[in-house]
C-alpha cells in the first residue's frame, strides 16, 4: 500500500473512531442525566412544600376567622346588651367593633384564594407524582439499555482503536506526525484527494507545477490551503 492509501485508510478509521467516541459520550451523558428524574423529584418536592404551606395558611385564616367571629359576637353583646351606658365606653367599643368586622371581612375574603392555591398545588403535586412514577418506570428499562449500550460501544471502540494503532504503526513516523497534527487542527480531515486537478478539501484548482510535484512525490504533499495533505491516490 502506498503511503497515501495508508493515510486515507487511517483517516477513515479515525473518523469512524470519532463517531464511536461521540456515541459513547452521548450514552454517558444520558446515563448521567438519569432521564431528568433528579429535576422532576426536586420539582415534586417544591410543589409538595407549596401545598403544605398553602394548607397551613388556610388553617391559619380559618382559625383567625373563628377568633374574629367570636370577638365580633362578644363586642355586639356588649354593645347591644344594654349594660354599658357610658358614651365614651360605647364609642370605644363601637370603634373596636367596626375594626373587628373589617378584619373579619378581610380574612373571609382571603380564605377562598388560599383554598384555591392549596387545591391547585395539590393537583400539581398529584400530576407530578404520577409523572415521576411513570418516568421512574421508563428509566429503569432505559438505564439497563444504556448500560448495555455503553459496554457495546466501548468494546467496539477499543477493538477499532487496536486496529487503528496497528494501521498507524505501518506508516512512517514523519508522515504520521504530519497527519496527526492536521487531523487535529482541521476537524478530522488531514488527507484529501485531488480530482481533475482540484483539491477536494479547499476546492482550489492546483497549478500545473503543483500537480507535477504531486505526481513525482512518493506520498501526499501539503495543499496551498495549508489545511490538508493532498494525494491523487
Ligand atoms: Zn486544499
Amino acid at each position: 500500500m502506498t503511503i497515501a492509501k495508508s493515510l486515507l485508510s487511517l483517516q477513515d478509521t479515525d473518523q469512524a473512531l470519532a463517531l464511536r467516541r461521540r456515541d459513547y459520550r452521548q450514552v454517558e451523558q444520558e446515563l448521567k442525566s438519569e432521564g431528568g428524574l433528579p429535576e422532576l423529584r426536586e420539582n415534586c418536592e417544591k410543589v409538595r412544600v407549596m401545598e403544605l404551606e398553602s394548607k397551613v395558611e388556610t388553617a391559619r385564616l380559618e382559625s383567625e376567622l373563628a377568633m374574629l367571629k367570636g370577638k365580633v359576637a362578644e363586642l355586639e353583646t356588649r354593645l347591644y346588651g344594654g349594660a354599658i351606658t357610658n358614651v365614651r365606653e360605647l364609642t370605644a367599643i363601637e370603634t373596636e367593633h367596626s375594626a373587628a368586622r373589617r378584619n373579619l371581612a378581610q380574612v373571609e375574603e382571603s380564605i377562598a384564594p388560599a383554598e384555591i392555591a392549596a387545591e391547585h398545588a395539590r393537583q400539581q403535586f398529584e400530576g407530578l407524582t404520577q409523572e415521576l412514577t411513570e418516568k421512574e418506570g421508563l428509566w429503569k428499562a432505559r438505564n439497563i439499555e444504556l448500560r448495555q449500550e455503553k459496554v457495546r460501544v466501548g468494546t467496539e471502540y477499543n477493538k477499532m482503536l487496536e486496529l487503528r494503532n496497528a494501521e498507524a504503526s505501518e506508516i512512517p513516523e514523519d508522515d504520521l506526525a504530519r497527519y496527526t497534527r492536521l487531523f487535529r487542527s482541521n476537524r478530522g480531515v488531514a488527507v484529501v484527494r485531488v480530482e481533475r486537478g482540484v483539491c477536494q478539501g479547499c476546492a482550489v484548482r492546483l497549478p500545473v507545477g503543483e500537480l507535477t510535484r504531486l505526481r513525482n512525490a512518493d506520498g501526499p504533499i501539503p495543499c496551498s490551503c495549508g489545511r490538508a495533505l493532498i494525494t491523487e491516490a
